[in-house]
């Protein structure tokens, strides 16, 4: 029996946790839903095939998911044909463990298999028993799946899958395996095929696009995919992430200086600012090359805001190491900051490390690290009152605040405005320019009336309510080994 068998298109909802990457692959998973002739469900509550997309990478991700399962049975069990699918990193770890915790699941699969969805689904029904799917390596590039977008503007394109690295914190290498580069030809197609419906930022996705190119031994390759979406017409804005400090090269620098449709905005993970804890991490690098890094950018971009990622209380870290990160922090001046307090994650090496910091200790380190960082980005961002700046408006943050009137978007550095539209009516995925004038720690303001305001095709497609659904892109040839090598820095020849 299937979905056509039963005359009523089924319904679907994804719920996604976690990173960017879990983000691109819940596109896909939509994108497949939707070639199987699924459509989306109006109210989620409602589906009858809810997927969660999950994440493994904090402590508390086990107890989210099955506290979450636990929920969806009641409403299973008053739902006959309902089914439940759950995905990601947490599939590809606790694999049939799941379907024994919580009998009520259909399907499990992993990061590998995404493409099996929609027919394990199938099988469930016709078999009334659960279907459990979990692969060691990649099935077919996440990429070359049907994709269903979010956004209009936005899109995230993903450069390579898996990491090389073995940070002693991370359960990444374990579940998303060994880094697998796509083409570049084939990133570049996608790109432009987006760009081509109307999006205009676009962000490279890979755990650590740094490391892009060795698969297929360019160790240029990253900075020369960046120049090369600088000749793709339409694309506006290019962002990337995950960067790797260990692996930044002075080309990627210059690309995102003399690449002009590359935002500058840097999101470069520290962890932490110790080099006896990034040794424990096994980070493979030191403080010293981080601000080496940060410094080199900043000479190239001054106008460069720069993130990161920042671990609090590792194993070991001792006062005068969490001294060291606050000294990073406060020479490197982020714009701002993810911060976490550690937590084990079973698996990994720094789980079973001697000198486990005590809750309280962590706690307090974190609400120090905290107030230096929100003193700094807010220091920073005053810095730009009375700067033009150009706002991309955004879905959620691009809706219009009754009480002040403000609509909100993105600046090129990836800083949040909060802006007053006057009398132009600017739809997500337009372009306004507008002069800031007040600063908050955390986001700008600019309530004076706009200096322009471009509509643009993401505009009129979000207005008719279109978001791009684009067919996986693949150029028909074999998807891993020695792609077609990039032409040097001119572009025309992609996490
Ligand atoms: S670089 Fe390190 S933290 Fe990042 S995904 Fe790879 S192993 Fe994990």
């Amino acid at each position: 029996m299937t979905i056509e068998d039963l005359g009523t298109r089924r319904t679907y909802d994804v719920r996604t946790y976690g990173c960017q990457m879990n983000v691109h692959d819940s596109e896909r998973i939509s994108g497949l839903m939707e070639d199987a002739g699924y459509v989306r469900a109006a109210d989620p509550e409602a589906a009858d095939v809810v997927v969660f997309n999950t994440c493994a990478v904090r402590e508390n991700a086990d107890n989210r998911l099955y506290g979450n399962l636990g929920h969806l049975r009641p409403t299973k069990l008053k739902h006959p044909g309902m089914q439940i699918a759950v995905g990601g990193c947490l599939a590809q770890k606790d694999r049939g463990d799941i379907v024994k915790k919580a009998p009520w699941v259909d399907v499990v699969f992993g990061t590998h298999n995404i493409g099996s969805l929609p027919a394990l689904l199938e099988r469930a029904r016709h078999n009334e028993a659960a279907e459990v799917e979990i692969l060691e390596s990649l099935e077919v590039f996440p990429s070359t799946l049907p994709t269903k977008r979010e956004s209009t503007y936005a899109g995230w394109v993903s450069i390579s899958v898996g990491c090389n690295n073995t940070c002693t914190f991370c359960i990444v290498p374990a579940l998303r395996g060994k880094e697998k580069d796509r083409r570049p030809g084939e990133i570049l197609a996608e790109v432009e095929a987006l760009t081509k419906e109307g999006v205009l930022e676009v962000t490279l996705l890979g755990q650590n696009v740094n490391s892009y190119g060795a698969e297929f031994g360019d160790r240029l390759a990253f900075g020369k995919l960046l120049r090369a979406t600088g000749d793709i017409e339409g694309l506006e804005r290019v962002r990337f992430t995950s960067p790797h400090p260990k692996d930044f090269t002075d080309d990627v620098i210059a690309a995102m200086a003399e690449t002009p449709n590359v935002c500058h905005s840097l999101h470069m993970p520290l962890q932490s600012g110790s080099d006896r804890v990034l040794k424990a991490m096994r980070r493979s690098y030191r403080q010293e090359k981080y601000l080496g890094i940060i410094e080199k950018v900043r000479a190239a971009m001054p106008d460069a805001a720069i993130t990161t990622d920042i671990i609090v209380g590792f194993p070991g870290e001792t006062e005068e190491d969490f001294e060291q990160t606050l000294e990073v922090v406060r020479r490197a001046r982020f714009s701002s900051a993810f911060t976490f307090q550690y937590s084990k994650r079973p698996g990994t090496p720094a789980a079973t490390m001697p000198e486990q910091v005590p809750k309280a200790v962590v706690q307090d380190r974190y609400n120090r690290l905290i107030a230096l960082l929100e003193e700094i980005t807010w220091a920073e961002n005053k810095k730009l009152v009375g700067k033009k700046v150009e706002v991309l408006v955004a879905v959620g943050e691009g809706r219009k605040d009754e009480r002040t009137g403000r609509m909100s978007g993105r600046a090129r550095d990836g800083r949040l405005v909060h802006f007053a539209t006057g009398d132009l009516a600017p739809r997500p995925g337009d372009i306004v320019e507008t002069v800031l004038t007040y600063a908050a720690p955390h986001h700008l303001n600019a309530d004076g009336e706009p200096l322009s305001h471009r509509r643009t095709r993401a505009g009129d497609a979000f207005e008719a309510g279109r978001t791009p659904k684009l067919k996986g892109v693949s150029l028909g040839l074999p998807t891993v080994g020695v792609p077609a090598p990039l032409p040097a820095t001119s572009g025309g020849c992609a996490l």
